[in-house]
């Protein structure tokens, strides 16, 4: 069965998104994604106030109630069934994300696996056929297929093919004739084994 890596924030949850209407709300200011390129969206906040959005980030809380991407779950659900799905975020980065994380996952996407959530620091030693994520640092080192996931921070990117929505997911991933083999396996505790 052939191995999809699925990156979480700004691929499947709208972090970046949630982050924004907090912050409009709280201090009324516009965030500038013209500002984003280069592969940071705190870079659209004004910079006197990046140590509030950092903090926001920190806290207990902010992971566990992100917004989920629209036909996410759909797709997802599909795919699950036809591909071995690891979902892989560097989150060590914020300790307190980490429960919010798997409890997010598993309300949204109650067909995933505990097994299928991998938190880690850095992704370099991810492998698989097919890799989705928002950040070309992540992508750079990886040895299968790699899709950059359309986020306003990565538009200048050229050297990837992308994906913009999951629809378009889907008509990857989906299509008949996409996959090289059937699927026959499964984890274990995710679904049964007969076949
Ligand atoms: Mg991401």
């Amino acid at each position: 069965m052939e191995r999809v890596i699925v990156d979480m924030d700004e691929v499947m949850a709208d972090t970046m998104g949630a982050m924004i209407n907090w912050y409009q709300k709280e201090y009324g200011l516009e965030v500038d994604s013209n500002k984003m390129a280069g592969g940071s969206w705190m870079k659209g906040f004004p910079e006197e106030h990046y140590p509030i959005v950092k903090a926001r980030l920190h806290g207990p809380g902010f992971f566990r109630n992100l917004p989920v991407m629209k036909d996410c779950v759909q797709v997802l659900e599909e795919m699950n069934r036809r591909y071995e799905i690891f979902i892989v975020s560097a989150a060590t980065e914020f300790p307190n994300s980490l429960k919010d994380k798997l409890d997010w996952l598993l309300e949204h996407f109650p067909f995933f696996n505990w097994r299928q959530l991998v938190l880690c620091g850095d992704k370099r030693m991810v492998s698989g056929d097919y890799m989705i994520d928002d950040h070309v640092r992540n992508l750079r080192h990886f040895n299968g297929k790699k899709y950059l996931y359309t986020c306003a921070h990565n538009l200048e990117e050229t050297g990837y093919d992308r994906i913009n929505n999951w629809k378009e997911a889907g008509e990857i991933f989906l299509s008949p004739g996409f996959l090289s083999q059937p699927s026959i396996e499964s984890l274990p505790g995710t679904k049964s084994n007969s076949l």
